[in-house]
């Protein structure tokens, strides 16, 4: 019997874990590696800190899904990888062999110099672990007179972060609170990949929310954030949403990897070095370049990815995962708006966000029942 281990349970191992409940394989031996039974949807992330969701709608329940497609859970991390042994080292110490092996564990925030921050930092991934920081930092932050919290990086990630703590953090004045939220965006300003529709967009959503917006790059210099411009910005916290980074253990491993340290794959998301190994989402580097990291091009390479380890379990041909040319991006605005991007469209209003929130519970709610 041929053992197939998912490493983490990310955003497409979700599809897999779904398609494999639906049409279970009593010929393999399914063990699926991740710290904790819940795998958070960041697309509602930005809902939640803002005060529209609470932290269950977010998140899915990983054990009724593992159980559904007849495998094994084992609550645990990754720590080290040997690919020529086909071995993965846990935290615990035990070490899991496979066959075949996926890999979906994520990425986190490339922090740069804002390790040196004086003030207090909170990394945006991993998610889970921004979850569990902001639920300690939200309260205390609330609780003193007032502050100015910087969030550093203008993608998505940022932009939704920077809107929803704004909300998060509505005082009037009786509050006797004065919050300041500024974005930090880069040299190229917000989302500089998306199209001038969109950007005109949130710029405008910013300065209505009274998030002042920096244009240019941030970095830390004697424990003090200061812009590319020479600017220095007197912040208590800085919220990091620079980036991604790759794990640490992935080094070492054999694997090819490109030169970020990112897993290196074929479109069929299969390893270039290691027929044995597959990756998927921000984990993963395309060889043709064509994936950027986005949880809908992690959502989308699911079905593909199932396809191929079911492929490759039983000697059939792989076939490749080709993202459409357009996705849709929807992001909040933190008050019941959202602005939504499609290729060289753009949009906004209520109804925006009420497709926004449409779309996400349906995806949450869809593992409650896997098969
Ligand atoms: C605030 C925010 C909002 C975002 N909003 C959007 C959006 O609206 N749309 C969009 O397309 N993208 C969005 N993104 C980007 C998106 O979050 C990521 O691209 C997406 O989560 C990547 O999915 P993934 O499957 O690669 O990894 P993840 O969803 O991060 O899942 C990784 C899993 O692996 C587990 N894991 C980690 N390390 C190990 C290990 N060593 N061993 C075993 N398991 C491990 C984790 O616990 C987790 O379960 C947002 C990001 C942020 C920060």
């Amino acid at each position: 019997m041929k053992r197939l281990v998912l490493l983490g349970a990310g955003h497409a191992h979700l599809l897999v874990l779904r398609e494999l409940a639906r049409s279970p394989r009593s010929d393999i031996e399914l063990v699926v590696i991740t710290p904790t039974v819940w795998q958070y949807y960041s697309g509602m992330v930005p809902g939640w800190v803002a005060g529209l969701y609470a932290l269950d709608q977010c998140r899915i329940n990983v054990a009724p899904l593992v159980a559904a497609a007849g495998g094994r859970l084992c609550l645990d991390r990754s720590v080290r990888l040997q690919a020529s042994d086909r071995t993965v080292e846990l935290h615990s110490g035990v070490v899991e062999g496979y066959d075949y092996l996926s890999i979906d564990t994520g990425s986190s925030t490339r922090m740069g110099t804002l390790t040196a921050f004086e003030g207090e930092q909170v990394p945006v991934k991993p998610i889970e672990a921004f979850c569990e920081q902001w639920q300690q930092v939200q309260p205390r932050l609330m609780s003193a007179p007032g502050g100015h919290i910087a969030v550093v990086g203008g993608g998505a990630g940022g932009v939704e972060l920077a809107m929803a703590i704004r909300e998060s953090l509505k005082t009037t004045p009786a509050d006797g609170k004065d919050f300041r939220v500024s974005l930090v965006a880069g040299d190229k300003g917000v989302l500089p990949e998306f199209n001038a529709g969109v950007r005109r967009r949130v710029r405008k959503q910013l300065a209505q929310a009274g998030i002042t917006r920096v244009d240019a790059r941030a970095e830390v210099r004697q424990g003090r954030l200061v812009t590319s411009a020479g600017q220095t910005i007197e912040a208590d916290l800085v919220l990091a949403a620079t980036g991604a980074k790759a794990a640490s253990w992935l080094e070492g491993s054999g694997l090819a990897l490109d030169t970020e340290g990112f897993v290196s794959v074929t479109p069929c998301h299969q390893s270039l070095s290691h027929p044995a190994v597959f990756a998927a989402g921000d984990v993963c580097s395309r060889q043709d370049g064509r994936l950027s990291r986005s949880g809908v091009h992690a959502v989308r390479a699911g079905p593909v990815l199932a396809h191929n380890l079911k492929a490759a379990l039983d000697q059939r041909p792989l076939k490749p995962f080709n993202p459409r040319p357009y996705a849709l991006y929807l992001l909040s605005c933190g008050q019941g708006s959202a602005i939504g991007s499609y290729g060289p469209l753009a949009f906004s209003g209520r109804w925006v966000w009420r497709l926004k929130d449409w779309i996400d519970r349906r995806f949450v709610e869809g593992f409650d029942q896997p098969a």
